[in-house]
């Protein structure tokens, strides 16, 4: 089979790579399951079932261990992993799969790929992202966390805020600044951080939803080696912005948190008899057209990915709210004790909590990955090609710039 196909061999070699995907499924869900394992550690095996059968690193350089091929494949993929109702291995996992690794497989150095994309890839390393602080969100270059050379270490001492999964990670991709006497872009380093270290502190954060998704990290002179940089020193900026890209991008596909399904709530609307409503009717149309919408847009190659973030926000948004109509009262008087055990994306229990667990959670998609304003701005400064937001500091060295105490 041909890796990158011309127009004649290509449907031959996405037909042949089909038959290699669903055969592999076929395969894994015919084994026996093992019984009380989490969550997580299903889809740890599922994604060390899928690596070992060669299906973990599609387009990853056959010198990574990938097989080198065409990101067409790869939507061949999905589409047939779609298409399965059981966990297909990524949640738990996207901040590597879907981020960190793409970042290091790009732009980490030959040790760095050796070291941390199969173990990554396989499920068997968990990442998380150490970007977000107290006092830098939207302002990510505002950053204070200090890495400062220590002979073949660097030492690291902040504090990192909403880092979802960090409570079980292996390692983080980590942004910290190194200089300080250079404007805040010129400063920032992106290092890999061991979290199971004493310098290393996570606290969980509760969220409204009753689930601790995030939380903080407490970083003491903590310990890196000194070439477990992504990139050089000093460019940390850039690598943040390629692994935001991926982030959005991903987010905008349909990784990880995931709006209300429409198809859930129309057999909402009948079970509630409400399905004949006209207003019920319209907002329903809305969102099946918003559904495609996303759908079609995650087509089109090239396209900015905060447009496709900012499409499945106000996709999320519109169907909590039309949710916490159809629901009422039950999606609003909901037992709190047992929402927490819904998981983001699944709707299949019957007692409301999974509509509040749904509502409840449908602002984090405007949050996470970057606000819809941050969207907006890159999209008005990158593609419409409006003037810059006015930053007095942006020339200005970091230790100069005045700062909340
Ligand atoms: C579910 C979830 C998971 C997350 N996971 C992670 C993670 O794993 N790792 C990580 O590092 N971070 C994570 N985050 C943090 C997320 O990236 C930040 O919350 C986000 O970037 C916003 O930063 P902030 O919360 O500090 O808000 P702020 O930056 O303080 O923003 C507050 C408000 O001001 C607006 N605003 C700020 N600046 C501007 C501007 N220039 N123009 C217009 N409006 C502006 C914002 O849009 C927002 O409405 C997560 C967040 C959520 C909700």
């Amino acid at each position: 089979m041909s890796n990158f196909p011309n127009d004649m061999t290509a449907g031959v070699a996405f037909a042949e790579f089909r038959v290699e995907v669903q055969s592999f499924f076929h395969e894994y869900d015919r084994r026996p399951v093992a019984p009380g394992l989490s969550r997580l550690d299903r889809n740890r095996a599922f994604l060390a079932a899928r690596y070992d059968a060669g299906l973990g690193a599609l387009d990853y350089p056959v010198d990574d261990g990938g097989r080198g091929l065409d990101r067409r494949f790869v939507d061949v993929y999905r589409q047939e992993a779609r298409s399965r109702t059981t966990d297909d291995g990524g949640s738990g996992f996207g901040v590597g799969l879907d981020m960190c690794l793409p970042t290091i497989r790009d732009h980490g150095s030959p040790e760095l790929r050796q070291r941390f994309l199969g173990p990554g890839l396989r499920g068997d390393e968990h990442w998380c992202q150490l970007y977000s602080e107290p006092g830098a969100g939207s302002d990510l270059a505002g950053l204070t966390t200090r890495a400062v050379r220590d002979g073949d270490e660097w030492v690291v001492t902040g504090q990192k805020v909403w880092t979802s999964g960090a409570d079980h990670a292996d390692f983080g991709i980590l942004l910290a600044r190194t200089d300080w006497d250079v404007p805040k872009h010129a400063g920032v380093s992106m290092l890999v951080l061991p979290m199971s270290q004493p310098g290393v502190a996570v606290r969980a954060i509760h969220q409204m939803t009753d689930v601790a998704h995030f939380n903080e990290v407490f970083i003491d002179e903590a310990r890196v080696p000194v070439d477990w940089v992504v990139g050089d020193p000093g460019n940390g900026w850039k690598m943040a912005v390629a692994l935001l890209t991926y982030e959005r991008s991903s987010l905008g596909k349909g990784s990880g948190r995931q709006p209300i399904p429409t198809d859930r709530l129309i057999e909402l609307a009948r079970s509630n008899g409400r399905s004949q409503d006209p207003v019920v009717r319209q907002n329903l149309a809305r969102l099946a057209t918003g559904t495609k919408l996303i759908e079609w847009l995650n087509l089109r190659t090239g396209i900015h990915p905060s447009i496709t973030k900012l499409w499945r926000t106000q996709q999320g948004r519109t169907a909590a709210h039309v949710a916490a109509g159809l629901a009422w009262p039950g999606g609003i008087a909901w037992d709190g004790s047992r929402m927490g055990a819904t998981q983001p994306g699944r709707f299949a229990d019957t007692d409301g909590s999974h509509w509040a667990y749904g509502i409840c959670d449908s602002p984090a998609l405007s949050l996470a990955g970057g606000t819809d304003e941050i969207q907006k701005n890159t999209l008005g400064e990158r593609v419409l090609g409006l003037p810059r937001e006015p930053a007095g500091d942006r020339d200005t060295p970091f230790s100069q710039i005045p700062k909340n105490v």
